[in-house]
């Protein structure tokens, strides 16, 4: 097929596209590739709520791409750009994140589409509660079948709002908190969920830099320290990658990219600086030390070691790529780079980091959420005051989930042994979330090199997760 700017796939269409590109590559039953690819169902609801004195209507969507494994997982956005397509799309690339990152969900998403800037706190607050009754009374939110996440437009706020609906209509499921996850800590949720998506980033860059065969692919040399780095979307994931970044590892973050335009500065944006002004004044527009462009997207194309865009789907596309000068690109946005324009960049030696890689930690530490609400123990510390039998109680417990969760709970040697000693949840959270980074990779990288018939990072990715999700299908003797 040939992609020219008028005849862009669909986002759906482009996961398809990347999908097919890794299915050609494998030895896959045709009938079993197919059940892979395609969406099991996508459940549409309109409903009204009552909102200054009339009924206003909205349309919501939960999409089920894959129940190999339940329950399937996936965060709910709230956007006005949200479409049957793109949740169809999003749920699709869940699945297989969630294999890449041997998290044991099937892969769902969902979105109601409105722009939350257009309602107040108490008028979302209802919205989200009518639109969690429409999914819950379906088991499209359960904490065994169906288990909702924020994403962009959603955050803890609406996960709390969730999860107590939920409890309201099951007052007698012990498991209820288990629910939805991303939920505030007092309310079920657990430490660095927030931060987790822009963390995961970090570590999936501190990862690829361990290796000089990679970083030389990406026709870069040395460390982290002093890349020059532009982001797309300064929101949660944006946010938090371009910090952590900028103030950990030493990269100059020289261009940050907004809804209302750009920053650029050669020497390096303070990037707490310019989040501080964000949330100010809603924009950009107006933040001092740093060159302006009203075209943000012109940004995108500008010179820069490291490119992230954070943001929406479809920015780098068949009108833009050939312009884009980065050689290395991490996807933290979901489909972020099109099909077309994957093509246009792997010609160009460009390497990416791909999204369903890049973005995991997310979901990696929604499982650790998971988890601890399953389990109803802590997740963390024991409080040294506490007796020695109580100690003993956890640890058996802890076992017993052990060879209770069997696979599933895929607890390395390092995490198992922080999580015995008694290290803090926040401590634990984040060495589970380094470990499954550093082995996601590992398992990307190893076909991606041993392979001659595999040049990508992304190729490589998806044949890792089919093969994960047709070897979980064949177990089941489908
Ligand atoms: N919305 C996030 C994603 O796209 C998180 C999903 C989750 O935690 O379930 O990966």
């Amino acid at each position: 097929m040939s992609l020219t700017p008028s005849n862009e796939p669909s986002f759906r269409q482009s996961v398809d596209l990347m999908f097919n590109r890794a299915v050609a590559l494998m030895d896959l039953p045709p009938g079993l590739e197919e059940k892979i690819r395609v969406c099991n169902a996508t459940y549409t609801v309109r409903f009204g709520v009552r909102l200054r004195g009339q009924i206003k209507t909205f349309t919501g969507y939960r999409s089920v791409h894959s129940e190999h494994m339940e329950p399937v997982k996936g965060g709910i956005r709230y956007a006005s750009s949200v479409n049957q397509d793109e949740v169809e799309a999003l749920a699709a690339l869940m699945t297989y994140k969630c294999a890449l990152v041997e998290t044991p969900f099937g892969g769902s998403k969902g979105g109601l589409c409105l722009d939350p800037r257009d309602y107040d706190e108490e008028e979302l607050e209802r919205i989200t509660r009518r639109f969690t009754y429409e999914l819950a009374k379906r088991d499209l939110i359960n904490p065994a079948q169906n288990v909702p996440a924020p994403d962009m437009g959603t955050g803890e706020r609406e996960m709390a709002w969730m999860a107590d609906q939920y409890r309201r209509m099951n007052t007698t499921d012990i498991n209820a908190n288990a629910c939805v996850t991303g939920k505030p800590v007092h309310a079920g949720g657990i430490q660095g969920r927030v931060e987790a998506t822009g963390r995961g980033v970090q570590y999936a860059l501190r990862e690829f830099f361990r290796h000089p065969e990679d970083i030389a692919k990406a026709k870069l040399s040395g460390t982290l320290d002093g890349k020059r780095v532009i982001i797309q979307g300064l929101g949660n994931v944006g946010y938090h990658a371009a910090k952590f970044l900028s103030e950990e590892d030493g990269c100059i973050v020289t261009g940050i990219i907004e809804r209302d335009g750009a920053l650029f500065n050669p020497d390096g944006l303070n990037v707490q600086a310019v989040h501080d002004w964000l949330v100010k004044h809603g924009g950009v527009t107006g933040f001092p030390d740093a060159a302006h462009s009203a075209k943000g997207a012109d940004v995108l194309e500008e010179d820069c070691d490291i490119l992230i865009p954070a943001a929406l789907e479809g920015v780098i596309n068949l009108s833009n790529a050939h312009r884009i000068k980065a050689s290395l690109i991490i996807e933290a946005a979901n489909g972020p780079v099109t099909a077309g324009a994957d093509d246009i960049l792997r010609n160009k030696g460009v390497v990416i980091i791909p999204d369903m890689y890049a973005n995991a930690g997310g979901v990696t530490v929604s499982y650790f959420e998971w988890v601890k609400n399953l389990s109803h123990i802590r997740f963390g510390r024991l409080q040294r005051r506490q007796e020695e039998a109580r100690h003993q109680l956890v640890v058996d417990e802890l076992e017993r989930l052990d060879r209770y969760l069997g696979d599933a709970w895929s607890m390395t040697p390092d995490f198992k042994k922080k999580y015995l000693r008694g290290a803090d949840e926040i401590e634990l959270v984040r060495s589970g979330l380094d470990d499954t980074m550093r082995g996601a990779y590992q398992s990307m990288r190893e076909t991606w090199h041993a392979r001659d018939d595999v040049d990508d990072l992304r190729t490589a990715s998806y044949i890792v997760a089919i093969e994960r999700v047709a070897k979980s299908y064949r177990a089941k003797g489908l």
